[in-house]
């Protein structure tokens, strides 16, 4: 013991005495670059970025000497992408569970999935998005390691923000057996069982020493959802530790009950209707419709199915409703990655009739609100962390320019360039930001 802490005192002591390293410094020229918050493009900026944070921006910043020049002359510059709903350690398959994710539950590891979403972290970023707001069913906090994985500089991906382990009644999503629900050893730990109001404040106090940063709860998902009382309970105490609710709503009571207790943000669309998304207006809360395109090989909507799915967006949209990109999609698509499966829902948005500018204000002003970074992360403004991705042609006259990210830079480091993932700088053999950060 006596020995590892004096090892322990030396590395302090050795790495004091380095030198403070000089960050490095890059500068990117910007043939076009897309202001979504304004929804026009400025020609022929330059960008400087030091370290992990953008130092200037503008059409005569000089580039500064011994700088790294990135030329994207030809490109479209744009802040990052962010997916609002996600599951990044969950994929479910046509085989060996013929996309029932009951199964993938019973078959796959937590340590198994934590991988599963170290690669999809990189799939999504590869794609643009450098921010995902992971929402449950993540196993025993698989998510959180994620997280933790990625902030301490273990391996590049998104920021992510996630919510640990879905709070709700008995059973949550599920309807377990007797056999399963009675040990809990089964189909948990996918939802914390929180019927009372002492389980439901202890629920959320387990998610956040297990590194959730917003708490996400069934608000219906059966006959004994939470009231509107209850859910108030879940924000005040959710509030204490500064964490936002998101609810997974599916009745028209349980959107009333969430919206009547002013929850931060609604998963899932189907329930809302015009009078919802009034008062959704009215409130100002965010909604995370989910909303699947049809089309998506082994995940048919039926027609109809889809024509209400995009009438209630457009239904949004013409009512106000502060809308963000989210996309539920938590399986496997052959010959896609996660990333580009999550761009399929641009479908959606177009049949709704939504102008470009306004479909990538959600998928980035919207999304550092939703994911409340916008004030330190997402636009592309000095001081903020560099995160920037780079398209061909203009996203405002084709927003299907999306599908095809050319580069990224994830905190000021190289993710993709020219087509191309070169993640060397961001694998380290320790936490090169720090064990500290949980
Ligand atoms: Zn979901």
């Amino acid at each position: 013991m006596r020995r590892l802490m004096f090892s322990f005192a030396l590395c302090v002591l050795a790495g004091s005495a380095l030198p403070a390293q000089t960050p490095a410094l890059t500068a990117i020229r910007a043939g076009r670059l897309l202001d979504p918050d304004a929804g026009r493009i400025l020609t022929n900026q330059v960008i400087v970025v030091e370290g992990n944070k953008i130092r200037d921006v503008g059409p005569s910043v000089q580039v500064p000497s011994g700088a790294q020049v990135i030329d994207l002359s030809q490109m479209t510059v744009l802040p990052g992408l962010v997916e609002a709903h996600n599951h990044l350690a969950l994929t479910y398959k046509p085989v060996p569970e013929n996309n029932i994710y009951y199964y993938t539950y019973v078959q796959e590891s937590t340590a198994l999935r934590a991988i599963q979403a170290a690669s999809n972290g990189m799939q999504m970023l590869a794609s643009g998005f450098t921010i995902v707001r992971d929402m449950g069913n993540n196993g025993n906090y698989a998510d959180t390691a994620l997280r933790q994985a990625i902030e301490q500089g273990w391996i590049p991906g998104p920021t992510i923000i996630n919510s640990g382990i879905i709070i709700g009644g008995m059973g949550g999503q599920f309807f377990p057996t007797p056999e399963m629900a009675k040990d809990h050893n089964i189909v948990y730990p996918e939802y914390l069982d929180a019927d009372t109001a002492d389980e439901i404040v202890k629920a959320i106090r387990q998610n956040i020493l297990f590194g959730a940063k917003v708490i996400k709860i069934c608000v219906d998902c059966k006959p004994y959802g939470y009231t509107a009382d209850e859910i108030r309970l879940v924000i005040r105490e959710a509030a204490k530790s500064g964490l936002k609710v998101e609810g997974h709503v599916q009745t028209l009571q349980g959107a009333k009950n969430a919206i009547e207790a002013g929850i931060w943000s609604i998963a899932h669309s189907g329930a809302l209707n015009e009078e919802m998304h009034q008062l959704m207006a009215q409130k100002g809360i965010w909604r995370a419709g989910t909303e699947t395109p049809e089309g998506i090989a082994g995940h048919p909507v039926t027609s109809d199915a889809y024509k209400r799915t995009v009438a209630g967006l457009k239904n949004a949209y013409d009512n106000k409703v502060p809308l963000t990109f989210s996309t539920d999609a938590d399986y496997y698509v052959e010959g896609k990655t996660r990333g580009e499966l999550c761009l399929e829902f641009l479908k959606t948005w177009k049949d709704a009739g939504i102008p470009n500018a306004d479909i990538l204000r959600a998928m980035t002003i919207n999304g550092y609100k939703v994911s409340e970074t916008e004030k330190t992360r997402g636009p592309i403004k000095a001081g903020f962390f560099a995160d920037l991705i780079a398209v061909p042609g203009n996203p405002l006259d084709d927003v299907d320019a999306l599908k095809r990210v050319q580069f990224v830079m994830k905190d000021g480091l190289v993710f993709k360039r020219d087509g191309v993932m070169t993640p060397a700088a961001f694998f380290h053999g320790g936490p090169v930001n720090g064990w500290r950060i949980r």
